[in-house]
């Protein structure tokens, strides 16, 4: 199994290593490689999109041919996953903040993304969520997104206060918070576990 981890901005280093440690877990003999090129993606069993500022990792993945290799392995089934600004670049619509910089969305996840969700007062901030399928989890959240709407076929997987911040659409799996950030491996796990489901 090989994984590729968009590597063009942010928390790119964080989920090779969370992904690694989950391959090891569940004895998986697979690779994690780190990407800013084209033509990776593509030969890659799956893929994660890492947190950092959507805006830049929007303009950056689109001006080559990474979005296209994305969209191509998602629609052959492979697992996509995106957290906090991947998860905005996943979902099929923004909120105002979204759409006033133009940023172009992947349109894999049919939800809504509201930017910046939590406010400035409380800009990064540690919960314990349920996670379905998995438990109790620790969820990192820094300058997150939120899920305000779903449509029919997404399965919400965990919420925090009013918003939905986990949720998944067949093998496209879109967190606000980064379950790269902690010790913990199971949502990485999860995540290759869609793989063989
Ligand atoms: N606030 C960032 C954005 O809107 C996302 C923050 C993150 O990925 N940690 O792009």
């Amino acid at each position: 199994m090989k994984i590729a981890v968009v590597g063009v901005q942010g928390d790119v280093e964080e989920h090779v290593i969370a992904t690694k440690a989950a391959m090891k877990k569940l004895g998986i003999d697979g690779e994690v490689v780190a990407t800013r090129k084209s033509g990776v993606v593509s030969k890659c069993d799956g893929v994660i999109i890492p947190g950092g500022e959507s805006t830049t990792i929007s303009r950056l993945i689109f001006r080559d041919s990474i979005a296209s290799e994305i969209l191509e392995i998602a629609r052959e089934g492979k697992p996509v996953m995106g957290t906090c600004a991947g998860l905005i670049l996943l979902s099929k619509y923004g909120d105002e903040q979204v759409e006033k910089t133009d940023t172009k969305l992947l349109k894999l996840l049919d939800v809504r993304v509201k930017r910046n969700a939590f406010g400035r007062q409380r800009e990064s901030f540690q919960v314990p969520l349920h996670f379905k399928g998995i438990g109790e989890i620790e969820a990192v959240f820094i300058r997150a997104p939120a899920i305000t709407e779903a449509g029919k076929d997404v399965e919400v997987l965990a919420t925090f206060e009013d918003y939905i911040v986990a949720a998944r659409q067949d093998n496209i799996l879109g967190l606000a918070f980064h379950p790269e950030l902690t010790n913990d491996t199971r949502v990485h796990e999860y995540f290759l576990r869609m793989y063989s489901i």
